[in-house]
């Protein structure tokens, strides 16, 4: 806010919107300091203070100290922002109401020794399958995805001004809502992971554009920022955790039985089943990526714990 009440302030001083009384000036004096809908305002603690008993932070704006701007949170991200606020704070707006970003640095837990590995796989018909056999559906969030795409289609066709505004705010509640489920689905997975002393291997999510071969009405349910925001995730709360991470090479994961080793694509007769060719095994195919995920995450720990 103060930056860019400076910057018109200076425009005028400085004589770069034209001669007082001139048409071009008029309208610059008339109209309401304004910021672009995304532009973050960063404040340093010099010109925002925050009193988290009372839960209110004071603002310095050029036209004096707005006092006792009252803000709320869960009381875990209370606790977390009165002890481990550092830095700069945006200052956002967002379909009209404002939002401060607070930065915090919070110290990682260092990691114990892992007893074992929970494998994770990631995919579009289950977001998270744990190799314990937990599976996590992405049935509500393609949902919400498919809603989006459809309204997306029936309003690109008029391209009103109303319907850019409609379409910004969908995406955002779709970006949202796959946030709070990827936050849910970390939470699980480390709590689960701290609760058994292992550790948790992930694929790598290098190109996973690029690996997955779909089919074109599943491709566009594929989001590979969501996959990476999900393993985002759960390395910093494995961090927080003290729960070790350890990234593994994703190719055949799929096609290899998490039993005997053998790789074969016809061991993988459907989206959801596996079915070994060489020994027999049968399994949910996510279970048995998931497992060969665990394994690899073994075996690429003790390699790289070896000295
Ligand atoms: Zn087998």
């Amino acid at each position: 806010m103060c930056d860019a009440c400076r910057t018109l302030h200076a425009d005028l001083a400085a004589g770069n919107l034209g001669k007082p009384g001139s048409p071009r000036r008029l309208k610059a004096e008339a109209k309401p300091v304004s910021f672009r809908p995304l532009a973050a305002q960063p404040y340093d603690d010099r010109c925002l203070s925050w009193q988290h008993d009372a839960r209110t932070v004071s603002i310095w704006t050029t036209g004096g100290r707005l006092k006792g701007v009252a803000f709320t949170g869960s009381d875990q991200q209370l606790a977390l922002l009165a002890a481990h606020r550092r830095g700069e704070s945006d200052l956002v707006c967002r379909d009209g109401m404002w939002f401060l970003h607070a930065t915090i640095e919070v110290p990682d837990v260092p990691a114990a020794a892992p007893k074992g590995f929970l494998g994770v796989d990631l995919g579009i018909a289950n977001i998270a399958t744990t190799s314990d056999g937990v599976r996590r559906s992405g049935e509500g969030l393609n949902a919400v995805r498919h809603r989006h795409r459809a309204l997306r289609r029936r309003l690109q066709v008029k391209a009103t001004k109303s319907a850019k505004r409609l379409l910004k705010r969908r995406r955002r509640k779709e970006a949202r809502f796959a946030a709070d489920t990827n936050h849910v689905i970390a939470k699980q997975i480390v709590t689960e992971a701290e609760r058994t002393g292992r550790g948790i291997a992930l694929e790598d999510l290098q190109g996973i554009r690029e690996r997955v071969r779909l089919r074109k009405p599943q491709r566009v349910t594929l989001h590979g920022w969501s996959f990476r925001q999900l393993g985002g995730f759960i390395d910093y709360k494995a961090a927080r955790a003290g729960v070790a991470v350890i990234h593994v090479d994703p190719s055949y994961t799929s096609q290899q039985c998490s039993q005997c080793g053998h790789v074969d694509r016809r061991n993988r007769p459907g989206q959801a089943t596996f079915s070994c060719t060489s020994c027999g095994f049968a399994e949910h195919a996510d279970v048995n990526a998931a497992r060969n995920i665990a394994s690899r995450g073994e075996t690429g720990w003790a390699v790289s714990h070896a000295a």
